[in-house]
C-alpha cells in the first residue's frame, strides 16, 4: 500500500474501545465525553475482516489500542483472530497496564509480542494524580512485572512530558534503563480540545529532556528496539534498556508516516489529526466491498499534520486522543 506521497503504509493501529479506566490529564476530560453505543463499536470479527482485506493489500503490522484496550472483554480473542490473518507479521498492544497482570499470559499466548505501557511518573502519588484515579499504581507495576515474566519483548514505557508535572523525573526514568530492559520514550505533549491549557503552559520539548539525560552520562545513538514508530533511540553504556524521544511538536516526522488508524466505531483515519475518515463500518454491515474505500483513504492521506503548539488548530476538533487510539 503506497500513498500519493510514495509512503509505504504497512501498519494499522486498531482502537477497540473509546472507554478507559484512567483519566490522564493530557488525554481524557474527567467528564463530558459521550461514549459510543455498543452497536456503534466494531465487533472483533468485523475488525478481523478489515485486517484481512488490508493484509491482502500489504498490511503487515497491527497494534491494538484504545481508550484502554484491556477494559474491553476478552481482547485476547481479537489478538488471536488478528494473529491468524495471513500476512500479519507483528502484533503489539498499547495499555496503561492496570489490568495487565491478569491478562498478560492470555495476550502472549494469543500472539501479542510487543507492549507499549503508558507510565508518566515513578511515584505513586503522581501516577494517581496524573491518571486521576487512586489505587492504580501497585496494579500498574504488577502488570509490568507480569509482562516481563511472561516474556514480552520489547517493553516500551511511554512518558508524556509535562513541565512542572513530571519533568523532574526525566533523569530517574533514564536511569531505570540501566536496571530494567525497558525502552523509555519521552513524548511531547500534543494539544487536543480537552487539554489546551495544559499543552500551552506545560509543554516541554524532547530536546530539552535529552540534554538533561546527556548530563548524566554519555549517550550513544542506537537503532532501538523493533517497532513501527517515529522514535529516535539512545543508550547509556552497557544499559539493558534505551531512552527514546518522540517529537510530534518540535519536529514533524510525517514524511516517514507508515500508518493508518481504525477507530472503535469503524472509521478508517489516514492521519491521527485532521478530520478525514472513511466509514468502513456501514460498508461492512451493508455487505459492500471495503477494498476501494481503503484505497481511496490511502490516496487522500495528507502529507503532514498541522498541529501548532498551544493551539488545537490542526487537531480536527479532536477532544481526546482516547477517541482515536493515540
Ligand atoms: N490506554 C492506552 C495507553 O495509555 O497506552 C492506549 C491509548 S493512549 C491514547 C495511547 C498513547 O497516547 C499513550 O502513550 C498516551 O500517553 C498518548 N497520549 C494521549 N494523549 C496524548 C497527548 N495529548 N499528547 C501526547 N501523547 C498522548
Ligand atoms: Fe486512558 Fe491511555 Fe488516555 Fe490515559 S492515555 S486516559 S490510559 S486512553
Amino acid at each position: 500500500m503506497k500513498d500519493s506521497f510514495g509512503r509505504r503504509v504497512e501498519y494499522l493501529r486498531v482502537s477497540v474501545t473509546d472507554k478507559c479506566n484512567l483519566r490522564c490529564v493530557y488525554c481524557m476530560p474527567l467528564e463530558g465525553l459521550a461514549w459510543l453505543r455498543r452497536d456503534e463499536i466494531l465487533a472483533y470479527e468485523e475488525i478481523a475482516a478489515v485486517v484481512r482485506v488490508m493484509a491482502g493489500m500489504g498490511l503487515k503490522r497491527v497494534r491494538i489500542t484504545g481508550g484502554e484496550p484491556l477494559v474491553r472483554r476478552d481482547v485476547a480473542r481479537l489478538a488471536r483472530l488478528i494473529s491468524e490473518v495471513e500476512g500479519i507479521e507483528d502484533l503489539s498492544l498499547s495499555t496503561n497496564a492496570v489490568l495487565l497482570a491478569e491478562q498478560a499470559q492470555d495476550l502472549f499466548d494469543a500472539g501479542v509480542r510487543r507492549l507499549n505501557v503508558s507510565l508518566d511518573s515513578l511515584r505513586e502519588d503522581r501516577v494517581e494524580a496524573i491518571a486521576r484515579r487512586s489505587g492504580v499504581y501497585r496494579r500498574i507495576f504488577e502488570g509490568l512485572d507480569a509482562a516481563e515474566a511472561v516474556g514480552f519483548d520489547p517493553i516500551k514505557i511511554n512518558v508524556v512530558l509535562m513541565r512542572g508535572g513530571n519533568d523532574d523525573e526525566i533523569e530517574d526514568f533514564a536511569r531505570i534503563t540501566r536496571e530494567r530492559p525497558w525502552h523509555v520514550r519521552f513524548i511531547e505533549l500534543m494539544p487536543t480540545g480537552s487539554n489546551l491549557e495544559l499543552s500551552r503552559k506545560n509543554f516541554i520539548s524532547c530536546f530539552e529532556a535529552l540534554e538533561r539525560v546527556r548530563a548524566i552520562d554519555a549517550l550513544e545513538p542506537v537503532e532501538g528496539p523493533p517497532g513501527n514508530g517515529p522514535a529516535t533511540y539512545y543508550r547509556f553504556p552497557d544499559a539493558p534498556g534505551t531512552v527514546g524521544v518522540i517529537t510530534p511538536m518540535s519536529h514533524t516526522y510525517c514524511e516517514r508516516c507508515n500508518r493508518m488508524r481504525l477507530t472503535a466505531s469503524g472509521q478508517l483515519r489516514p492521519c491521527l489529526f485532521g478530520d478525514i475518515e472513511t466509514d468502513l463500518r456501514s460498508a461492512l454491515r451493508e455487505g459492500r466491498d471495503i477494498a476501494p474505500l481503503i484505497e481511496e483513504t490511502l490516496r487522500i492521506k495528507p502529507e503532514r499534520h498541522y498541529l501548532i503548539q498551544g493551539s488545537d488548530a490542526g487537531s480536527g476538533g479532536l477532544v481526546a486522543l482516547s477517541q482515536t487510539g493515540g
